[in-house]
């Protein structure tokens, strides 16, 4: 399902993880030259890309949402 990017935080281990409008998260590694996303390592870039839909596997398979427990995490 197509769920528009509403904000980021990042992970533990430094990664960028865009948080989705339906609750859920998903990495938006940059990871060259597997994964070239080199608008997630700019706020610029970061801002821009809000709103863009990422396709949420999540949601195709019915999970919880991830927001509550990464709130917890902070
Ligand atoms: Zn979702």
């Amino acid at each position: 399902m197509q769920q528009p990017i509403t904000g980021y935080h990042r992970d533990e281990e430094n990664h960028w993880v865009a948080e989705l409008a339906c609750g859920h998260n998903q990495h938006v590694r940059h990871n060259p030259p597997w994964t070239n996303r080199a608008w997630v390592t700019t706020e610029a870039g970061r801002n821009a890309m809000l709103g863009y839909l990422l396709n949420c596997k999540k949601c195709d398979e019915g999970a919880p949402p991830d927001r509550i427990d990464e709130v917890k995490d902070r």
